[in-house]
């Protein structure tokens, strides 16, 4: 019996390569599962929006600039006649629910998730002083890949991404004279350099706890103050502008 555990062992554990290398992209996945997930989103964008006529839409994927000393890092613009399209996309799972101007949204009634139109809307900011140009040239779309389901009430394309080609399309009023010129100069204002790009994924974290920190006696839904309350069994922490906002933390 123990020949036969022992040779188990030596042909599945040591001699099988196969296995350790199973098992250690398997530790990789488990450890980095949402970046790889946002990695995938965002390979599947990048190969819907080569479907895009080339003559007529300009395609900038996983851009890093610097505007006011502050790094944004965009998914993909596209520079079109129609418009300046700024996409983030976002791998989400079960019941999202969120407003447009919503700080949070809720993911499976259970957990806060930073609203992306408020990101996306960060990145616009960026570009309109970068080109000097209004605001209203750019079009927000958050693509949205996973098994999510939806319940955002909002004027910002908050699409899947097999709605992305036809919803970028479905804009036909032209109304930019240089695309071409405005995708260039992004392109050229785009940092590459790889020390860089880490650095900003550093620095992104960093003001993300900042943030946090700052905001720990703050409602995450609507911004108003957390106030002690007493409950029929139990003490609790909930958002001064009750009724109107309903969040609560033990
Ligand atoms: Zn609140």
């Amino acid at each position: 019996m123990k020949d036969i555990i022992n040779s188990l062992i030596d042909s599945l554990f040591i001699k099988n390569y196969l296995f350790w290398i199973i098992l250690i992209l398997g530790l990789i996945s488990c450890f980095f599962y949402k970046e790889i997930l946002g990695f995938i989103g965002e390979k599947r964008v990048k190969r819907i929006l080569k479907k895009l006529p080339r003559k007529e839409y300009y395609v900038l994927n996983n851009v890093l600039l610097k505007n006011n000393n502050i790094t944004h890092q965009i998914d993909h613009i596209i520079f079109s006649k129609y418009g300046i399209f700024v996409i983030e996309t976002k791998q989400y799972n079960g019941y999202i629910k969120g407003n447009e101007y919503d700080k949070k949204w809720i993911s499976n009634n259970k957990y806060y998730i930073n609203n992306p139109i408020h990101q996306n809307y960060g990145h616009i900011k960026c570009l309109s002083e970068i080109l000097r140009m209004s605001k209203d040239r750019f079009i927000s779309i958050i693509c949205i890949s996973g098994s999510s389901s939806l319940n955002i009430k909002t004027n910002t394309q908050v699409i899947r991404s097999n709605e992305l080609l036809n919803t970028i399309l479905s804009y036909n009023k032209s109304y930019i004279y240089n695309p071409k010129e405005l995708y260039e100069k992004i392109k050229n204002l785009n940092i590459t350099d790889i020390n860089s790009r880490n650095k900003h994924v550093i620095n992104t974290r960093k003001r993300v706890k900042q943030i946090e920190k700052r905001n720990i006696n703050k409602c995450p839904l609507c911004g108003g103050d957390l106030i002690l309350r007493k409950g029929k069994y139990s003490k609790f922490y909930g958002c001064s502008n009750y009724p109107k906002c309903r969040y609560t933390k033990k």
